[in-house]
């Protein structure tokens, strides 16, 4: 099994910086497999029991947070606009990113998490992980034969860039849900451009079967790999 440092593992646990958990080290409040070490330079296994002030220190792991972004906020670190990243209180929230952004307008499902490949994983459109968007319109719009075949074709958004097939169905009255597997800039605004459909609002509702059930908006949640790896 690797071995590291054991400052290294606190810090990287988000116990502190590398000098603050030097010192916390040295004033004894470290234990590993309940001996306190006060070396920091001591190298520890990750199935070592580690505890500061006698309380276990989990080793630094991927966290996968599942928001239900509401409008109004940016998908990035802005100083001028309200960003999600200010909606979410969680030790990793400096080492996350957004897998797949909504824009400022825009609600629904959003993931954070420090796995770069579960984030390649996601929004590379070769894997073909459905992305489901609840498009509320102003007016009662009726999905034709000649919208379902313009989706499922695939619809030129620029000049030699068109979607990849995509589905969409009427959901109720005012609501269509547009289903694609890839996050072209914009994509959802210009496909229901395209499609002369206007509207309200947009959320987004599923990515692969993971859904906002159970997730009020503004409210986020932890899953473990395993928890999300069920679901996409
Ligand atoms: N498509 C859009 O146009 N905006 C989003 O935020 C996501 C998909």
């Amino acid at each position: 099994i690797k071995s590291i440092r054991l400052d290294k593992f606190l810090s990287n646990a988000h116990i502190g910086t590398r000098n603050e958990v030097k010192k916390i080290i040295k004033e004894g409040r470290v234990s590993v497999n309940f001996e306190i070490i006060r070396n920091p330079d001591f190298h520890v296994k990750l199935d070592d029991i580690i505890e500061l002030d006698g309380n276990r220190i989990e080793p630094h792991k991927n966290v996968y947070i599942i928001f239900h972004k509401p409008s109004g906020f940016v998908s990035t670190t802005s100083d001028r606009e309200p960003s999600v990243l200010n909606l979410i209180d969680h030790p990793y929230l400096n080492e996350l990113h957004i897998a797949g952004r909504l824009d400022k307008d825009v609600e629904g499902l959003l993931i954070l998490t420090n796995d770069g490949e579960f984030t390649h994983n996601l929004i590379s459109p070769k894997k073909h992980i459905e992305k489901e968007y609840w498009i509320y319109t102003k007016e009662n719009v009726e999905v034709t034969q000649n919208m379902v075949k313009m989706v499922s074709e695939g619809i030129e958004l620029e000049k030699g860039t068109k979607t990849l097939p995509g589905k969409i169905r009427k959901v109720s009255e005012k609501i269509i849900s547009l289903t694609i597997v890839e996050g072209k800039y914009h994509q959802v605004k210009k496909m229901c451009i395209s499609l002369g459909i206007e509207w309200e609002k947009i959320v987004r509702v599923r990515i692969g079967n993971l859904t906002l059930e159970g997730l009020e908006k503004g409210k986020w949640k932890e899953l473990s790999k395993e928890e999300i790896s069920k679901f996409i």
